[in-house]
Formats: C-alpha cells, sequence, structure tokens
C-alpha cells in the first residue's frame, strides 16, 4: 500500500484526477530531498497503469505487478553510474522506447529522476517527446525545484510543489513505522523540519555511529587539543548537514553532562562559555553556510 502524507491540496487535486481517469500525461513534482517526490509518482505512477474501477485498485493484475516492482510498462530514468544527470543518450533511448507499443496493452509510465539536473541538450531531447507524445504515455520528472529546467518544457507540464508534513502528521507516521522511541522521533523531526525522508535516513543512523563523533570531539576539546585535531574529527560530517545538526545537539547534551557531573568544578565557567559559543553557532548552521567554513569558524571560537 502507498501512504501518502501531509500535501493535502496536491494529493486530493491528483487523487481525483486519477480516479476520474484524468491525469495529465506530463507531471513535474517539485520539492526538497524527502518531501515524498518519489511516494507520490509511485501512486501515480500505479494509478495510470491500473485496470480496475477504482484506481488504483491495488488489486487487479497490473497494480500487483507494480506492486513488486515487476511492471514492464513503468521505467525510471536516472543517471547512470556516479553520473550527476541523465545524458542525452539515455533521454534519446527513452524516445525510442516510448514509440513501442506497451507490454500489457495499458499506459507506460516513465519516472525521471533528478530531471532538474539535466543540461540543456538533455532537456531539450526530452521536450522533442513532450512536443509530440505518443499516445498512452504518462512522463513524471522528479527535481528539487522546476523553475532550474527549461520553460519549453514546464510549460508542457503539470507543476505539483511538495513541502514536508506538519508535525504531528510526520510524528504519526514516523510512530507506525520506525521503531525508533518517541523523544527520538520528536527532536529528529525538530532537525529535519518534519521533513519524513530525512528523518527516516537519521533515526536509521545506529545512535553509537552519531554519537561517537560528538563523543571525540568533546573529548579533545576538553582535553584542550589544538584546532586542527578538532577539524579532523568533524571533517566527516562536512557533507551532512543534517549530521550536523545532530551532532551540535550531541554536544551540547556532553557538555551539560560534563557541568552536571561536577557543578563546582574549577572547569565550569569554561564549559558554560563553550557551551554558549556551540549555542550560538546553530544560528550560524542555520543560515545554510558553507559546512567547511562553519566547522572553522566553530573550532576557532572554542579555541579562544
Ligand atoms: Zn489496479
Amino acid at each position: 500500500m502507498i501512504r501518502l502524507i501531509g500535501n493535502h491540496r496536491v494529493i486530493g487535486a491528483i487523487e481525483n484526477s486519477a480516479k476520474n481517469s484524468t491525469l495529465p500525461h506530463a507531471i513535474i513534482l517539485e520539492g526538497d530531498e524527502g518531501t515524498g517526490k518519489h511516494t507520490l509518482a509511485e501512486f501515480i505512477a500505479l494509478s495510470s497503469v491500473c485496470s480496475g474501477v477504482n484506481k488504483p485498485c491495488e488489486v487487479c493484475r497490473e497494480c500487483r505487478l507494480f506492486l513488486n516492482k515487476n511492471h514492464p510498462d513503468v521505467a525510471y530514468i536516472k543517471p547512470e553510474d556516479k553520473k550527476k544527470s541523465i545524458s542525452v543518450e539515455q533521454i534519446r533511448n527513452l524516445r525510442a522506447d516510448a514509440f513501442v507499443k506497451s507490454h500489457l496493452g495499458g499506459k507506460k509510465v516513465y519516472i525521471i529522476e533528478k530531471a532538474d539536473s539535466m543540461n540543456d541538450s538533455s532537456q531539450n531531447a526530452l521536450l522533442k517527446i513532450l512536443e509530440e507524445p505518443p499516445q498512452s504515455i504518462v512522463f513524471i520528472l522528479l527535481c528539487e525545484s522546476a523553475s532550474k529546467m527549461l520553460q519549453t518544457i514546464i510549460s508542457r507540464c503539470v507543476v505539483f510543489s511538495l513541502v514536508p508534513p506538519s508535525f504531528s502528521e510526520a510524528f504519526q507516521f514516523l510512530k507506525s513505522n520506525c521503531k525508533a522511541p518517541e523523544e527520538n522521533i520528536k527532536s529528529t523531526l525538530q532537525l529535519t523540519h518534519n521533513n519524513i525522508g530525512k528523518s527516516l535516513e537519521l533515526l536509521k543512523k545506529k545512535p553509537s555511529e552519531k554519537s561517537k563523533i560528538a563523543n571525540e570531539f568533546c573529548s579533545a576539546l576538553t582535553a584542550g587539543s589544538p584546532a586542527y585535531e578538532l577539524l579532523k574529527i568533524v571533517k566527516p560530517l562536512e557533507k551532512d548537514r543534517l549530521l550536523t545538526s545532530d551532532f551540535i545537539n550531541r554536544l551540547k547534551l556532553n557538555i551539560t553532562d560534563l557541568i552536571r557531573e561536577n557543578p563546582g568544578g574549577n572547569n565550569v565557567p569554561d564549559l558554560v562559555n563553550k557551551y554558549d559559543i556551540i549555542c550560538q553557532s546553530e544560528d550560524f548552521l542555520a543560515l545554510n553556510v558553507n559546512l567547511s567554513l562553519f566547522f572553522t569558524a566553530l573550532v576557532s571560537n572554542l579555541a579562544e
């Protein structure tokens, strides 16, 4: 079963068109990573191939084939190997394939991932198919922002924008879909601003993995290690904003624990000062700064 969360207006519109068999033949789903573009694309694909009355019925042969990831007329197009974008070659192959009759006699669906990373030649090749689409084809383009795509493509598609759901919707979903304790779910949702995909990814990581860097950093910091040592410890975080936010939270907890362990200690004023610096760094992080710059600033403030 495909569960759609939040985005009530968009989902309502798509469910209605699915029921009435009036889904557009070219759809752009835009939104941040983790906002449910893939899930919604699956729902649209399922509704498009379904041969039941109430689409998607999830019980007809076509639905079952799709849900078992075995439907021959649904194709995912994504950047090949380690390339960043879909090549013009891939789009030409798609075009040739689109003119071949569907295997099961129904609609053919192409789900095109990272569509906004295609260069102009790939997009122009795609435009040719969108301009004269073969019969019974559905194109679903997934992207973070449609504005990065050619206006000529956008004008031939119906664009739906996805945002994270409300806190309570996201919380309910995660509570029934992952084993993490409620407190963890709450703090993770706060960190990801209710983004379900990102939360799931974060909750999947083992607590020991996440706390390792914060523990190591805290020990080095309190031992007075030089800045370059501290920077070396946080290096693995430089590519991940979410893990960095998580790291900052853990670091604050570590420092608070140290203060609690020995409230009358000589080092308490220094720890309180470090705690404040870490809190201030959160505002800086919220500005979407480059992470390597963020850590350099944090470490130099802490080492002062
Ligand atoms: Zn069906």
